[in-house]
């Protein structure tokens, strides 16, 4: 919303109301729409991001696996695809380290 709407407190009765022209209210009813795609696009994101997570991780637990017996302090290989896959998952940062909870 690109400016405050203009708002008058009125007492109907016995209770205390807030009025604002129609314009004013039509924006806010505007923008609450629009918070609440917004909100329900974050949910789905997260919930994409935390199935990429878990892929991840499962990935990377395939990847120690298959290369467990691997002794790549020894191996010296040129291009060896183990190593390669050893030092990518041991040096690539955890999303969990970089900006907290993911849950
Ligand atoms: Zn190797």
């Amino acid at each position: 919303m690109s400016k405050t709407p203009k708002t008058r407190q009125v007492r109907i009765g016995e209770h205390d109301m807030v009025a604002m022209s129609p314009d004013d209210y039509h924006r806010l009813h505007a923008v609450r729409r629009q918070m609440g795609a917004q909100s329900a696009r974050m949910r789905v994101l997260k919930s994409d991001l935390n199935r990429a997570l878990t892929r991840l991780a499962q990935i990377e637990a395939v990847i120690r696996r298959v290369t467990l017996d691997h002794a790549a302090d020894a191996c010296g290989r040129e291009e060896c695809t183990s190593c390669i896959l050893l030092k990518t998952v041991d040096t690539a940062p955890s999303p969990h380290d970089a900006n907290g909870d993911h849950s």
